[in-house]
């Protein structure tokens, strides 16, 4: 299964994604989660793409496009992958083609998750992420059960910086400009869906899986 997780910042795309690694067993490839990595081990890649994430601006295309391009290749990617946060503008939507057609893949699905931008402040501003095993929570719509703490290994759990209401608002904006007219892009090929985020994770889910599984 190879899947596409479109929506703007705060959507549910790795919520979702979480949901449907362990579903189909296959690998979630977010270039968000890959910087965010990159700026945790202090790499060159990671000091370039911190600058943009701080701005709630686009880590520039060629570095975007190599990291996913040398991450489609690897052998785990060859049954399926769920690519969520890429791509985010024209060029990486065209240079994603490239890449699929020299690895003769074909999409399975196009998931736009919609929700409108007031609830997208809300869900950004009260993320709450684990550092160890990457799980998101909410401090409303789905809290941990010990506050501050992860429920799957108790770490301390933390905001990220680009979730401040100033920096998403910026995001938004972005995501607008930049992200937005690939809808059109993708709207005539045949597996794009929209969903409709504002309803409860699990029916959002539903809505994904058998989007998926008419495309089959
Ligand atoms: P969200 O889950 O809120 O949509 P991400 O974790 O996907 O956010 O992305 C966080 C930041 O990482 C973005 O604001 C941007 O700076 C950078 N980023 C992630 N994916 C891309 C991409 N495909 N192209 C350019 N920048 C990206
Ligand atoms: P994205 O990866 O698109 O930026 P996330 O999956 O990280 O989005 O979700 C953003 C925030 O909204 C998280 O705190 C998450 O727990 C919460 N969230 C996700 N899906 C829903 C939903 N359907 N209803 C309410 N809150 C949600």
């Amino acid at each position: 299964m190879y899947i596409l997780l479109m929506g703007p910042p705060g959507a549910g795309k790795g919520t979702q994604a979480e949901r449907l690694i362990e579903k189909y067993g296959i690998p979630q490839i977010s270039t968000g989660d890959m910087f965010r990595a990159a700026v945790k081990s202090g790499t060159p890649l990671g000091l370039e793409a911190k600058k943009h994430m701080d701005n709630g601006t686009l880590v520039p295309d060629e570095v975007t496009i190599g990291i996913v391009r040398e991450r489609l290749a690897q052998p785990d990617c060859r049954k399926g992958f769920i690519l969520d946060g890429f791509p985010r503008t024209t060029a990486q939507a065209v240079s994603l083609d490239a890449i699929l057609r020299e690895l003769d893949i074909r999409l399975d699905g196009v998931i736009q998750i919609a929700v409108p931008n007031e609830e997208l402040i809300q869900r950004t501003t009260g993320r709450l992420i684990c550092p160890t095993c990457g799980a998101t929570y909410h401090i409303v719509s789905a809290p941990p059960k010990q506050e501050g703490i992860c429920d799957k290994d108790g770490s301390a759990l933390y905001q990220r910086d680009d979730d401040r209401e100033e920096t998403v608002r910026q995001r938004l904006e972005v995501y607008g400009s930049q992200t937005k007219p690939l809808i059109d892009y993708y709207k005539n090929s045949g597996h794009y869906v929209e969903i409709n985020g504002l309803q409860s994770m699990d029916a959002v889910f539903d809505d994904i899986v058998s989007a998926l599984e008419k495309n089959d």
